[in-house]
């Protein structure tokens, strides 16, 4: 592709900036990004999409793609849940109205033995501040803070990058002055992944009532691997939260890896439910008397959740 083709392809598929792009290892970071449109009203918790055109390079070591010749002028788009950092540079909570990017949290996929080859986050991380991308002008998504009342427990659990809506929440909660207890469990691998740590204990020194834990399941030192589902089952996840999870005045959300959630098929003819292996989270909490949100039929429970693949 020549030079002017590359340049009049950009021009024509992107809508947007890369204002900052913060590594937080090699495979995690911290995007923000500029539309050239005024950016749409959304909710925290809520996703839209990201692109890059198949022409951009991809970061080393990744898996190799072989692209068909037709496919090179496509542009590749993903969903992103919207991010948040909560604190400004001066530890205050953010002010939406003081900036005009959205905020992005991402893994590098380097590898995928049992699906398509990663497109998108091999490119993504080739970017540097200053770079066009394309958005979607659309947010959407249902994955949002309407169910809780003020003086709910709301319990966020996610694993790796699963912790940027629940970012979002957890800023407008505290925004909000909500006063019931705010937990927030993020399962990783090791303590690196977690981007937002530091972040996470300033707001508990602030905040009596937020809490972040951090679960990894495979630093080196620590011993006993937790995940969620066993701190929900130990009592551990209770404790933590400072009251029991009753059904009535808690609200669960779950978001990020398929497995950690464990969503049921429900057989609508003969009512039987059906839950996965191993065992998700969705089950063991349903065996505690909580119910999960079930989109198709309207059913609202006070299980929330948001599967990335
Ligand atoms: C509603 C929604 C919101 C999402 N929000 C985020 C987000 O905020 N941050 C983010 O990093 N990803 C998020 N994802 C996943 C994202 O859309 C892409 O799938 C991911 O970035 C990989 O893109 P890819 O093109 O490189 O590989 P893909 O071809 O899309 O995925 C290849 C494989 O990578 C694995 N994978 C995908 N996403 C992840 C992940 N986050 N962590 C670990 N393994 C993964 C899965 O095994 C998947 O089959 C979200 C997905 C959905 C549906």
């Amino acid at each position: 592709m020549t030079v002017e083709e590359l340049s009049e392809l950009r021009n024509r598929r992107y809508n947007a900036t890369v204002v900052s792009l913060k590594l937080l290892n090699p495979d995690l970071m911290v995007l923000r990004v500029k539309p050239d449109f005024v950016r749409a009203h959304h909710h925290a918790g809520q996703y839209c999409t990201l692109g890059l055109g198949y022409w951009e390079r991809r970061t080393e070591g990744c898996q190799v793609e072989t692209l068909p010749e037709r496919d090179v002028t496509k542009v590749v788009r993903r969903a992103y849940s919207m991010s948040c950092s909560i604190l400004d540079e001066s530890d205050r909570l953010m002010r939406l109205e003081d900036n005009d990017w959205l905020e992005f949290y991402i893994v590098l996929v380097r590898e995928n033995l049992d699906g398509r080859v990663p497109a998108l986050t091999p490119r993504l991380f080739a970017l540097q501040e200053g770079d066009r991308i394309q958005i979607g002008e659309r947010i959407t998504g249902h994955y949002t803070l309407d169910p809780v009342k003020p003086g709910d427990s709301v319990v966020f659990l996610g694993t790796g990058t699963g912790e940027a809506p629940h970012n979002y929440m957890t800023w407008e909660l505290l925004l909000r002055g909500h006063t019931g207890k705010i937990l927030n469990a993020c399962c990783v691998r090791y303590s690196r992944d977690l981007g937002y740590h530091e972040i996470h204990r300033k707001l508990m020194a602030r905040y009596p009532n937020y809490k972040y834990l951090a679960l990894t399941t495979r630093e080196p030192g620590v011993s006993r691997k937790v995940y969620i589902q066993d701190l929900i089952t130990s009592g551990e996840l209770e404790q933590e939260l400072g009251t029991p999870l009753d059904p009535v005045t808690t609200h669960v959300f779950l978001c990020g890896n398929p497995k950690m959630i464990g969503v049921p098929v429900r057989d609508h003819h003969t009512g039987v439910t059906t839950f996965p292996q191993p065992v998700g989270v969705i089950e063991v909490l349903e065996a505690r008397g909580l119910n999960v949100d079930i989109a198709a039929t309207k059913f609202k429970g006070n299980v929330h959740f948001e599967e990335y693949w």
